[in-house]
């Protein structure tokens, strides 16, 4: 471990300003010193991605798969001495990290098929006709990887969502070089597999700028990444407050780029009351378990239920009490989102009309006290707060008069990445209108189960009207999050010679194409 930069293939740490992370369970710092990037740094980062996206564009798409496969192989082979260390600075446990990491490397080995197939380019082609007055050109358009990127990634997940998480592998399949702004609390980790991918960029030969992992525990260097005229699109995992700030920034510079920024999320769920009382047991354990996952830092975590009030509810909400607190309680990431969790709970019970249930005892430094708060539905429509997500082991439970007053709440929700709708078939159909008004404000909803747990496939939708997200048309979980990162580029009357492989007449490269 360095703690320095990675401007491309070259180490570096000009700097003076240093940070180290912090292991949340033994509640003291780690050895590394890490060196903030300079504006020297930054600068070379930048002009090195803006030089290799040339290049990137003239090397085979096989190249590019195998760069991809490459780095899957190499975190495969050193994911021991990566999860000891993301063990140090998140608090996660090693069960937790090895199953982050097996998600990485399936996006990785996802992503080079994709590329090696080379059909995500959406080829499109419409022949010329001579005889149409007026005259029909020849059009042919595909996509391209639009530029520079740079990555932000969030705390709670340092390896499926960060250095070489969804956004940079997708963007890199896009054919963009990557800048990521290393994650402070998991800046080790971030290191180590920054090394696995510069290590699998040289073995196949791609160009010098095609990656770098610059470190920075403050804002600046993010900041001076974004204003960068030659950076070109954003992507950023992280709290609604940063993603915020990003695109405004970016929205703000000369030329505006795209910041596809995954934020937080409460990913309401609505309990049907006739199909509540038969499953008492079995959904208060789902959501029990589903709350207190990795000690609820999850942006899919369940943070409020809705239901309407009867003794099945009041059964639910014992029962869902009872097999929360009675779990071991657990070590959040990092102090700073352990009193960020206190405060904002706190926030919410010091509201009178809010009764709660709290883990009780003496509890180790940075650990989680799981919470369930209850609140009227009345008193929720008029606490705009109440929505707001706390990032931890906490849900809020609304108790309705009617299924009509669950509605009225749902209508007054801001976008959302996930809504869960729990009921039998018949029962859903009596309240069409309950899935009818979430349609219009998240990104996936479940049915009959738990917004945690993501999976990753093609036809998985990770996103949501803002502020779950900064652009509720695209996913960034799954092969489709490519398209990001991508422009079209139309050709119009191009001689044949000078199109590229993929849209040439002959269809040289066998894809599919659509064609008229
Ligand atoms: P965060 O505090 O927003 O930080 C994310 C990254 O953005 C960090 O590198 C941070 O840098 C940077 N950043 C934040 N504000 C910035 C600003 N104003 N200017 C420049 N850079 C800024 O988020 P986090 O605490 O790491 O992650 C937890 C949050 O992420 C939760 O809200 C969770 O719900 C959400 N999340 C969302 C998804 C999703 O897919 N939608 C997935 C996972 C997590 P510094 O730390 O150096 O300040």
């Amino acid at each position: 471990m360095t703690g320095k930069n990675s401007v491309g293939y070259k180490l570096s740490a000009l700097g003076t300003r240093t940070f180290q992370t912090f292991n949340p369970v033994e509640n003291s710092y780690n050895e590394t010193i890490f060196v903030e990037a300079v504006s020297q740094e930054i600068e070379e980062a930048v002009l090195l991605a803006s030089n290799a996206f040339e290049e990137f564009k003239g090397i085979s798409h096989f190249k590019k798969a195998a760069f991809l496969s490459r780095i899957a192989e190499l975190l495969t082979e050193k994911e021991d001495v990566i999860l000891q260390r993301y063990i140090r600075e998140s608090g996660l446990s090693y069960e937790r990290g090895k199953i982050e990491m097996k998600r990485t490397i399936f996006q990785l080995t996802s992503f080079s098929e994709l590329v090696k197939e080379n059909n995500w380019r959406e080829l499109s082609i419409d022949l010329a006709d001579d005889s149409r007055i007026p005259l029909k050109p020849d059009l042919r358009k595909m996509l391209f990887g639009i530029g520079p990127v740079v990555v932000f990634g969030a705390s709670n997940f340092p390896l499926a969502y960060s250095t070489i998480g969804g956004d940079s592998v997708s963007a890199l399949a896009a054919g963009c070089p990557v800048i990521v702004k290393s994650h402070p609390l998991h800046a080790g980790t971030g290191e180590l597999v920054a090394n696995c991918v510069l290590q699998a960029a040289k073995e196949t030969e791609m160009p010098n700028g095609i990656f770098s992992n610059l470190n920075a525990e403050g804002f600046e260097v993010g900041v001076a990444l974004v204003n960068h005229p030659l950076v070109k699109a954003v992507g950023f995992t992280g709290s609604i407050k940063g993603g915020r700030a990003l695109f405004d920034i970016a929205n703000q510079r000369p030329e505006p780029i795209p910041v596809f920024a995954e934020m937080g999320s409460v990913n309401p769920v609505v309990l049907l009351p006739k199909s509540l009382e038969p499953k008492v047991d079995e959904w208060s354990t789902m959501y029990a378990d589903s709350i207190s996952a990795s000690c609820g830092q999850f942006c899919t975590n369940p943070g409020l239920l809705f239901c309407v009030k009867s003794n099945a509810s009041d059964e639910f909400v014992e029962q869902l009490t009872k097999k929360l607190l009675q779990k071991d309680a657990q070590t959040m990431l990092h102090p700073s989102i352990h009193s960020s969790f206190e405060r904002l709970k706190t926030e919410r019970l010091e509201d009178e009309a809010v009764r709660y249930f709290e883990k009780e005892g003496e509890l180790d430094c940075n650990v989680g006290r799981q919470t369930i708060a209850l609140v009227s539905g009345k008193h929720y429509q008029n606490n705009p707060n109440l929505e707001e997500e706390v990032f931890g082991p906490f849900s809020l439970v609304v108790e309705c008069e009617s299924v009509n007053e669950i509605i009225a709440c749902l209508k007054k929700l801001n976008g959302q990445l996930t809504a869960s709708v729990l009921g039998k078939v018949d029962e859903v159909n009596e309240h069409l209108d309950v899935v009818k008004v979430l349609q219009n404000k998240v990104g996936r909803i479940v049915f009959n189960g738990v917004p945690t747990g993501v999976e990753v496939c093609p036809s998985m939708h990770h996103g949501g009207p803002y502020p779950a997200s900064t652009d509720a048309r695209f996913t960034a979980v799954g092969i489709d999050s490519i398209k990001r990162f991508a422009r079209p580029i139309a050709f119009q009357n191009c001689p044949d010679e000078l199109l590229p492989g993929e849209l040439k007449h002959s269809n040289p490269l066998n894809l599919v194409r659509r064609e008229k």
